[in-house]
């Protein structure tokens, strides 16, 4: 009982702690280096429809999005060396490491429109990620899209975007117009077996995210369950 007791204070007295050490950052970062930068991260597991409504909360706050995803996506068309080491993890569907996301977000984060803040998707995704990112960043809202798993399979295998336009359709809930049809491609990781390990991911390195910013605060949760148009009302609720 002692030592439950002991260990219940102990966690308390960490949490104050962390909380503190965030609030002293956001402080020196406003004081010394005058920036007021806030951001806000878009959470929930693959195919929960972050990208979708990315497009609506970028329009709202005037936010750049900054998908960790799309990036890497980049590099390994262009044939980077961080491309290149990121593409067997993707294609796993297991999480890229840290350093090298990290290297990614900072760089991303010097330039000129995410000197407010950016809205971040598919970022942070490990709990080193979100402690490397609020000595960067204010996260002002977690946004966390919730899907169920057996939901998640159906959403991501019938997905398909068009490559010109980068537009996300879905063959039975979202078909694309017949005169594009032809020309959609379906993303290498999109595979049944590689959604598994995507979730696998999620439940284990992720989805603790959520109560490390329960415990800041800073999180919303929205039901993903529901029709685009639902989701995207109910966020904007959020944002107003
Ligand atoms: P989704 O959310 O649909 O799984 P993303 O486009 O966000 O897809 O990411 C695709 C892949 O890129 C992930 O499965 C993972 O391998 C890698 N990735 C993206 N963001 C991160 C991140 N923050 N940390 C580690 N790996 C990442």
């Amino acid at each position: 009982m002692d030592t439950l007791w002991s260990s219940m204070v102990k966690r308390k007295q960490e949490i104050t702690f962390q909380k503190n050490i965030f609030l002293w950052v956001r402080v020196k970062r406003k004081v010394f280096l005058g920036c007021n930068m806030s951001s806000i991260v878009l959470f929930g597991p693959p195919g929960a429809g972050k990208g979708t409504q990315a497009t609506a909360i970028m329009g709202k706050t005037g936010l750049p999005q900054v998908s960790t995803g799309d990036m890497l996506r980049a590099a390994l068309s262009k044939g980077t060396d961080l491309g290149l080491e990121a593409k067997e993890y993707m294609e796993a569907g297991k999480l890229v490491p840290d350093e090298l996301i990290l290297l990614l977000i900072e760089e991303r984060l010097k330039e000129k429109d995410a000197e407010n803040g950016v809205l971040f998707d598919g970022f942070p995704r490990t709990i080193p990620q979100a402690e490397s990112l609020s000595k960067i960043t204010d996260v002002s809202m977690v946004i966390s899209i919730e899907v169920p798993d057996e939901n998640i399979v159906e959403r991501i295998v019938g997905r398909r975007m068009d490559p010109e336009t980068g537009e996300i359709f879905h063959v039975k809930f979202k078909p694309a117009p017949s005169e594009i049809k032809n020309r959609l491609i379906q993303r290498k990781d999109d595979t049944e077996e590689t959604v598994r390990s995507r979730l696998n991911a999620y439940h284990s390195q992720t989805a603790p995210l959520a109560g490390f910013y329960q415990e800041l605060g800073v999180l919303k949760i929205i039901n993903g369950n529901q029709n685009i148009v639902d989701v995207t009302n109910s966020i904007i609720e959020l944002l107003v």
